[in-house]
């Protein structure tokens, strides 16, 4: 192909002529360094291209290649367990050929060439095969089994089908179609800017359990859904991310650093091979990709990094999986576009980001759901996505925020005052909401508890009341108000202190199960009853208050998934201690 020049260099935006034989969205080598850059602006023979490396000491004149393709990602075993920059470099071949910091224009596959996985075939010779059929299985972690499937255009006989070690280039087997034969190898390659095909969407009802008490029981997400947790800075936004990474019911992670501080994606690093996944004992790293563009790494990559997860996350979906990608944040993401926009002095929107800023959340976020796979299997997968997202002084109001909240389904909006209390997670109980609460509430009656909605209407309606409550506290003090709401703000209290606020540091409470949610809220709110019950027999409120259940029901957050009867064990001490204090003190033992 023609060799083009470059006539402008700014920032991470360059303008290159003679670039008539290249393609929109192009992957292009820009200078004798050969940085890598996208295509995003065609105008007769100029090319806009965004470069995602470093561009100092780039001039005009220097040489821009157009690679022919599109930015693509390279899918098939090695994935799991690595970690790559924006435009899927492995971090760590990166740092082998160029010491600590990233050279630019370097070569490295994004799947190690060399090394060499198991291939078991599922499928006969002979069959007629289609996209998305799965032909065999490749061991990847103690806990993935990646299924190698017919790449989306290829459809035939299959002609030949080996199993053996394989790198991810070695030719499996052949497919004769009808364009000829066609080689199968372990990987394939997808751009990343579109979505990859499945047969149907489907609607999604089954949550996905965080273990995040807060979340599953007021603000659940269901497996295939949408979800986005804005904050100021400080408010906790990473680590609720981190929370979900961790202990979200999901196969595969996929969990996207883009814009933030690198020592965050240094944690993820250290932390995750030592954690255990609850269910398999596996470390997570087992389950997870990370991609990290932290903020010291070139802003036009940020873009890359969203699509190069969101298209490994398609991937893995497609294999019948259930996929959590997490995003933090996409803020970074969407000042880059303003960043790029503003270079290619296009017509600003709100607040100086561009018009299609909107467009470009919803089609990230459109790639998420639940969905019946390629293949003849019918086979179901699902890719729940969350984003960060970073409001400049918590200002909801803003651009990015604003086109969020119209395209996903949940949103955890955390509170800074909350966070200032060291209240956390600090998701805000008055103002968060999740549209899948009743499709999910239905699945949590059939799987947990019949009286689990109902449990969750009267807790949320104590929170609604107790805001109103402290309004009226404000206004004409504590005096005015009954024993009755006085016991009410006490068992609201209890519901925030003892269940809502959760300790993602302390290795009980990091997680709670859905039955260990459900014993605690029916504890917290049982006492609330029963406390009802003995003022109503004459008890003093103060003497219900001293009970020292009290003190166990605060801690039962500390009580081991293994041990779950001691909740039950305070349950019956709560009916007993407060039968004695009726006894005792009631008008009607008196
Ligand atoms: P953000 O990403 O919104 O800037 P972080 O997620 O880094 O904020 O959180 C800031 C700090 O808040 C953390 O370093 C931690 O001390 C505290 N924090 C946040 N969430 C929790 C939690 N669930 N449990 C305990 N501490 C938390
Ligand atoms: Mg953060």
């Amino acid at each position: 192909m023609k060799t083009g020049r470059v006539v402008k260099v700014s920032g991470p935006l360059v303008i290159a002529e003679s670039m008539d034989e290249a393609n929109l969205f192009d992957v292009v080598r820009v200078g004798e360094q050969r940085l890598i850059g996208e295509i995003i602006e065609m105008r007769e023979d100029k090319a806009s291209i965004q470069v995602y490396e470093e561009t100092s000491g780039l001039g005009p004149g220097a040489p821009v290649i157009s690679t022919g393709a599109p930015l693509s990602v390279e899918l098939g075993p090695g994935l799991i367990e690595s970690m790559f920059d924006g435009i899927q470099r492995p971090l760590d071949a990166i740092e082998k050929e160029a010491g600590d910091f990233i050279t630019r224009g370097i070569d490295v596959p994004s799947l190690d060439r060399n090394r060499k996985w198991h291939f078991t075939p599922t499928l006969q010779i002979g069959e007629e095969v289609n996209p998305g059929d799965v032909i065999g299985v490749v061991k990847e972690t103690s806990i993935i089994e990646q299924k190698i499937m017919i790449p989306y255009g290829i459809k035939g006989k299959l002609l030949s089908l080996q199993e053996g070690d394989y790198t991810v280039l070695d030719v499996i087997g052949e497919v004769e179609t009808e364009k000829g034969k066609e080689k199968l190898t372990l990987m394939q390659k997808w751009p990343v800017r579109r979505g990859r095909p499945y047969k149907r969407k489907l609607n999604p009802i089954e949550p996905m359990v965080t273990g995040q008490r807060v979340i599953d029981t007021f603000f659940p997400v269901t497996k295939g859904g949408t979800a986005c947790v804005p904050g100021p800075f400080g408010s906790g936004k990473t680590v609720v991310q981190h929370q979900l990474a961790k202990w979200a019911d999901a196969q595969i992670v996929v969990y996207i650093g883009c814009g933030e501080r690198g020592n965050e994606m240094t944690d993820v690093l250290n932390e995750f091979p030592e954690l255990k996944d609850p269910k398999t004992g596996e470390p997570l790293m087992k389950r997870t990709v990370l991609i990290a563009n932290t903020s010291n790494m070139p802003v036009a990559a940020r873009e890359a990094s969203i699509y190069t997860g969101i298209t490994i996350a398609e991937y893995f979906r497609d294999m019948g999986y259930s996929v959590a990608l997490m995003a933090d944040s996409t803020s970074r993401w969407a000042e880059a576009l303003r960043e790029m926009s503003g270079r290619l002095e296009e017509m600003p929107g709100e607040e100086g980001y561009p018009a299609y800023l909107g467009s470009r959340l919803a089609d990230f976020y459109e790639r998420a759901g639940k969905v019946v796979c390629l293949g003849d299997d019918e086979r179901e997968g699902a890719l729940t996505a969350i984003g960060a997202v970073s409001p400049p002084g918590g200002d909801l109001s803003e651009p990015v925020t604003q086109a969020t909240l119209r395209i996903v389904k949940v949103f955890w909006g955390l509170d800074s005052q909350l966070a200032y209390k060291r209240h956390f997670p600090s998701i805000n109980w008055l103002n968060s909401y999740s549209l899948y609460v009743d499709r999910i509430g239905k699945w949590m009656d059939e799987n947990v508890s019949e009286d689990w909605t109902e449990l969750r209407i009267k807790a949320m309606a104590l929170l609604q009341e107790e805001a109103n409550l402290e309004e009226i506290v404000r206004l004409v003090g504590i005096d005015a108000l009954s024993e009755s709401d006085r016991l009410k703000l006490e068992v609201a209290k209890s519901l925030r202190e003892d269940y809502l606020q959760q300790n993602a540091f302390n290795d009980v409470d990091t997680y709670a199960s859905l039955i260990k949610q459900y014993k605690m809220l029916k504890l917290v709110l049982k006492f609330g009853e029963e406390a009802e019950k003995a003022l109503k027999a004459g008890v003093y409120l103060k003497d219900i208050l001293s009970l020292e259940i009290r003190d166990k029901i605060a801690r039962s957050k500390y009580i081991d998934e293994s041990n779950m009867n001691d909740i039950d064990d305070i349950w019956s001490n709560l009916t007993d201690e407060m039968d004695d204090l009726i006894s005792k003190g009631g008008i009607i033992g008196a």
